[in-house]
């Protein structure tokens, strides 16, 4: 394969070569069902344990607190839909206009079931206030759900406060950390939610595993139902391999935190400071707090789009929208959401970079997108040149 520039980390990351190490027995020898109570099942059945042990001490959680699941969308589900379900009369759910759409078609599908959702309107910069959150909480409450950090834009959501709000009101709080889980610290006990979810592939963990904070005592009602796994709240054999390869990529991240998170605001800062040497017409979305390399930038006049495909011929991989959106050309509702400029909405590319970028990497993205915005804006010139020759020729 050739080499390519990959900037896409926030739809997914490279699985560390450590962890695919510590997921090898369990797919090859260790390969028992951790429920059987035989000899063989032990060495599984104590991997579990010590990656449900290793998940808590990364986010200051209990052991029991922990629930693994299939990654971010079915963490979120469980959250919305069996938190509405046990919480009895309590029929309004609160959530935000820039959710990923976990959450917001979660609370969609609840409608059917009489919930009604309000949807908290981010600002300009992409930040829901807490204010916000005071003016349309009630005590019809059942759940709150704002995400810690955006997928699409990087910003880091005020949860503390956020949470506070909800609490006093009897809500309970959920925050999607999909993004933010071994990208900055995270401390349930301190953010104070009772539910968290968090996907491995977005944390150099393999695909298709994830997990739900579940705070001690929280009403959540379980929503795949069979066999006694996960105290009965999540059947289903379990991934073992996964749930070891997962706590395995979350340890070393959050053991290189500080070092990842400095480096990476290096290249962050490098990218933006020669993007605007270059004379280029852009926007950078959202504001500090900011998730560290999360670059939404939108380019006045140019299409989003036009500059995915250019740059993938040149062997450089960024992303428009969020993943999943991205077969389709509408314009994000996260983008909606912030009211970006029209002459500049169209042109938005979100680069995401990982502590497995380099410098020479962020030379070549910002090389790539001068060329193609320049060339672009040269083309465009000569086309309204020879548009006005054409006209003056008309009688
Ligand atoms: N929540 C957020 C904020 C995300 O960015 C994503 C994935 O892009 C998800 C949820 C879904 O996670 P998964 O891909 O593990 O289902």
């Amino acid at each position: 394969m050739t080499e390519i520039i990959y900037a896409d980390n926030a739809a997914t990351t490279k699985l560390d070569l450590e962890a695919y190490e510590a997921m090898k027995p369990f797919l090859l020898n260790d390969y028992s069902n951790p429920s059987q109570p035989y000899s063989f099942s032990r060495r599984a059945k104590k991997a579990m344990k010590e990656a449900r042990e290793i998940i808590a001490e990364c986010i200051n959680a209990e052991p029991d607190e922990i629930c693994f699941t299939s990654g971010g969308t079915e963490s979120d589900n469980w959250a919305i839909k069996g938190c509405a379900f046990s919480l009895g009369n309590k029929k309004n759910i609160v959530t935000s206009n820039i959710e990923h759409h976990a959450v917001i078609r979660s609370c969609e599908f609840l409608k059917t079931f009489g919930y009604r959702t309000i949807y908290l309107k981010a600002n300009k910069n992409g930040i829901i206030l807490p204010e916000t959150l005071n003016n349309e909480i009630s005590e019809n409450t059942g759940i709150v759900s704002v995400m810690l950090a955006n997928n699409e834009i990087g910003t880091i959501q005020p949860i503390k406060e956020l949470a506070k709000i909800a609490h006093k009101k009897g809500a309970l709080f959920h925050t999607d950390a999909v993004q933010a889980m071994g990208h900055i610290p995270i401390d349930v006990k301190n953010l104070d939610v009772d539910l968290l979810s968090a996907s491995a592939h977005k944390f150099n963990g393999p695909k298709g595993i994830g997990f739900l904070y579940v705070k001690n005592g929280s009403k959540l009602l379980s929503y795949i139902n069979g066999g006694m796994q996960e105290n009965g709240l999540r059947a289903g054999t379990e991934n073992i391999a996964s749930i070891v390869g997962m706590a395995y990529a979350l340890k070393r991240n959050v053991e290189e935190l500080t070092k990842n998170i400095n480096y990476i605001r290096e290249l962050d800062t490098e990218m933006v400071t020669q993007l605007k040497k270059a004379n280029i017409d852009f926007i950078r979305n959202g504001i500090e707090p900011h998730l560290p390399g999360n670059i939404s930038l939108s380019f006045k006049g140019i299409s989003g789009e036009m500059l995915l495909h250019r740059l993938d011929l040149m062997g450089i991989m960024v992303s428009t929208g969020s993943a999943c959106d991205s077969t389709k050309t509408q314009i994000s509702h996260v983008l909606k959401a912030i009211n970006i400029h029209q002459d500049y909405i169209e042109g938005t590319i979100r680069i995401s970079l990982s502590k497995e970028n380099t410098m020479e990497d962020v030379n070549c993205i910002v090389s790539g997108l001068t060329k193609i915005i320049l060339q672009s804006d040269k083309k465009s010139k000569n086309y309204s040149k020879y548009h006005l020759a054409k006209n003056m020729l008309l009688p």
